[in-house]
């Protein structure tokens, strides 16, 4: 028996996320998620919807939370769009805001979804390499012909950041395309772009609650930029979901983007474990590029980068590896607990010799 697919979905190769195993005992260091948790405030208001609350539907404009957004970040709600976790949003973009008759332009080492969207919504682009130290060169992106661009910033799985000034540089030099930047790890030690969204408007600013806010199991993110390109996202959302947040996300998110104590002491501990962790791995004998983002990207010049994941994995420990030629020597490790980075360092030791 056949089915009959629309050639689109013949043409796809989906994206594959990082494991999410079963075992409750493996130490999970491979998709970036936050040791801390959310905060307390969120969890109590998405419990307060979890009862008979549900029997109705949820704010289709999802107000609170875009408010929420708002007001962290000193802004109007009209230049705020919210989707069910930045990979949401970052659909809607590119089929609102990226596709284009000229190339979209991102990375050649970068979130392995892009190429993924570019194939849905059958969008031409073309890969810019990272210089030899895994940086984004500017230069190279103002030199080219694009239909639009994107990034993340930092970049991932590399961490690398770009400072604001040369982001400023990119929006301000090709001023007639939309430049996305992706700040789904920028509060780990990275400044947002989102205060150029206002003297800007071809910039927009995508964030995620997944990660600095510890809320990857709810999918809440953002998106930030001048009102004709949040208004191109609500065309894109309010054509495919009537109600694409539920309650629950509505509620949660906003809480959790007002409990500033609780993000600025999470984040501060990971930055923290991420120094520890950085200097010891370095003492390991690993190379370890500059991380601004809540993981490091780290390679040993003597080991194959699967190798040193599989044998991670017997003992227990799960880190993402990318058989990607350049970076293949690689391994992405997420920043855990301290405890949870002193196990990972007593296996690398006898993994080591
Ligand atoms: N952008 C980047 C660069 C990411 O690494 C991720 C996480 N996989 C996302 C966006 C999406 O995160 P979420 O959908 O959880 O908001």
């Amino acid at each position: 028996m056949s089915v009959y697919w629309s050639d689109v979905v013949s043409r796809l190769t989906p994206y594959v996320p990082g494991e999410q195993p079963k075992i409750a005992r493996l130490i999970k260091l491979n998709t970036n998620e936050n040791p801390y948790g959310p905060s307390p405030k969120a969890l109590a208001a998405i419990a307060a919807e979890t009862g008979e609350a549900l029997k109705l539907y949820p704010d289709p404009n999802s107000d609170l939370f875009r408010q929420a957004v708002a007001r962290h970040f000193g802004i109007e709600a009209r230049s705020v769009f919210v989707g069910n976790g930045s990979d949401e949003v970052l659909a809607h973009a590119f089929l609102g805001l990226l596709r284009h008759d000229k190339p979209l332009l991102f990375p050649d080492i970068s979130y392995s979804f892009y190429p993924v969207y570019c194939g849905l919504y059958e969008i031409d682009y073309r890969t810019i390499p990272l210089d030899e130290q895994f940086r984004i060169r500017v230069d190279d992106y103002l030199a080219a012909d694009a239909g639009a661009i994107i990034f993340p910033n930092p970049n991932a799985p590399t961490s690398r950041l770009l400072p604001l000034d040369e982001i400023e540089r990119l929006v301000a030099g090709k001023p007639e395309i939309v430049v996305v930047i992706d700040e789904a790890y920028i509060d780990f030690g990275g400044e947002s772009a989102v205060s150029l969204t206002q003297r800007h408007p071809n910039l927009l600013v995508i964030q995620t609650l997944s990660k600095s806010r510890s809320l990857a199991g709810l999918r809440a993110g953002f998106a930030i930029g001048h009102p004709d390109l949040i208004e191109a996202l609500e065309r894109v959302k309010n054509s495919f979901n009537s109600y694409p947040l539920d309650r629950m996300t509505i509620a949660g998110a906003a809480a959790a983007m007002d409990d500033t104590e609780w993000f600025d002491a999470t984040r501060q501990k990971v930055m923290a474990s991420r120094e520890r962790l950085v200097a010891r791995m370095q003492s390991a004998g690993f190379e370890v590029l500059p991380s601004a983002a809540n993981f490091i990207f780290a390679r040993h010049p003597a080991r194959e980068g699967g190798q040193l994941a599989s044998a991670l994995r017997e003992r227990g420990i799960i880190v993402r590896h990318f058989r990607v030629p350049r970076i293949d020597q690689f391994l992405r490790i997420t920043i855990g607990t301290d405890e949870q980075c002193d196990a990972l360092l007593s296996a690398l030791e006898e993994i080591l010799g």
